[in-house]
């Protein structure tokens, strides 16, 4: 890793979902010719998903990975430098900010957009990896429409599993709610919501045993953990709502984190607590998560690092 090999940049954006490439966008726009790295998932999350139907302009929808094509052909055609590779290790203390890319490859740059986006976790059975996108999904707010008038499950028993039961609940006739203990995470007001809501059934002591279905969700197979009976429950939707993992562990050194390891920017701001570092989308964002917020924050962090940048007269 010695310096002789240090490519110079202005801007550095790393990451490729929706932020990074929409701040490769404007940044490119503003003559800054942005490098973007792209990470092990190019196009980000909506890669792994089928139908879009609440992304702006689309009137008919489209599928994920084609509007990640889009995405990044304007980036592309914008004039933004799109590679390969991932950012291992980076050194914010000094001016120019220092990114080594797949443990070698170092970039110095001025400024730079983290855009490493959040990744859902999941129960890691085999039919959840089969059936996902086909019945099967982490987010209630983009797929719930799909299942208007069907019956659903969720598993989760933190917060963002309520608010998401909740959610559903007003487009699903029934929401079978499988927790694992005898008791939910989430806070006292969200319980009482989720219990309040005659069509959430809640499931304690219960785990997915498996997700039955040949190519779109039929059914969920439920065990009980204290008696180890099974049972069978029809349904066209499974989500899943046990967390997020935000990509940000390579940056924890430098940048000030929550405890779920969410990147705290300002507020109204892409920036964070070092100057010339801004992040946008869901590295920095456990609320909205979604494809058009990640875009709009990508947007003001390029506006950000743009102001900056020729503040410093770089
Ligand atoms: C199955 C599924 C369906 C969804 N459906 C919808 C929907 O219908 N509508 C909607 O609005 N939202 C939807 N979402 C949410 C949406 O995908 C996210 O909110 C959005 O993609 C976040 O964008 P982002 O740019 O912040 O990050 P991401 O899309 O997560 O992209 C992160 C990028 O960072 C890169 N990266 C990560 N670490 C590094 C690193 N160390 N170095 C370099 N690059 C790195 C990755 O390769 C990736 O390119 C869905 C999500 C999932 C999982």
């Amino acid at each position: 890793m010695d310096n002789q090999q240090a490519e110079r940049t202005h801007l550095l954006i790393i990451g490729s979902g929706p932020a990074g490439y929409t701040a490769a966008i404007y940044a490119a726009r503003a003559n800054l010719k942005p490098m973007l790295y792209q990470g092990i998932q190019p196009g980000g999350q909506l890669t792994i998903t089928t139908e879009v139907e609440n992304y702006p302009g689309f009137p008919e929808g489209i599928q994920g990975p084609e509007l990640m094509i889009h995405f990044e052909k304007q980036a592309q055609r914008m004039g933004a430098d799109l590679r390969y590779g991932l950012a291992t290790k980076v050194d914010f203390s000094t001016q120019p900010y220092k990114v080594w890319i797949d443990e070698e490859k170092l970039i110095e740059a001025d400024a730079v957009i983290i855009a490493t986006g959040a990744s859902a976790k999941w129960l890691n059975i085999e039919s959840e990896q089969r059936l996902n996108g086909y019945g099967v999904s982490a987010c209630a707010v983009c797929d719930g429409f799909f299942f208007r008038g069907k019956e659903v499950a969720i598993v989760g028993a933190g917060d963002t599993a309520a608010e998401e039961a909740l959610y559903l609940s007003k487009l699903c006739s029934t929401v079978h709610m499988l927790i694992r203990r005898e008791e939910m995470r989430a806070s006292k007001v969200m319980q009482e919501r989720v219990k309040n809501t005659a069509n959430i059934k809640i499931y304690w002591n219960t785990e997915t045993d498996e997700i039955l279905g040949d190519k779109t969700v039929e059914a969920v197979r439920i065990k009980n953990r204290k008696s180890g009976e099974m049972h069978e429950i029809a349904v066209k939707g499974f989500f899943v709502a046990i967390g997020h993992n935000p990509n940000s562990e390579v940056f924890k050194p430098f940048l000030n984190m929550d405890e779920a390891g969410y990147i705290l920017t300002q507020p109204g701001t892409a920036k964070t607590n070092v100057e010339g570092v801004f992040a946008a989308g869901d590295v920095q964002d456990k609320i909205y998560r979604q494809a058009v917020t990640a875009a709009g924050s990508g947007c003001m962090a390029a506006l950000d690092a743009e102001r900056y940048l020729s503040e410093k007269g770089l």
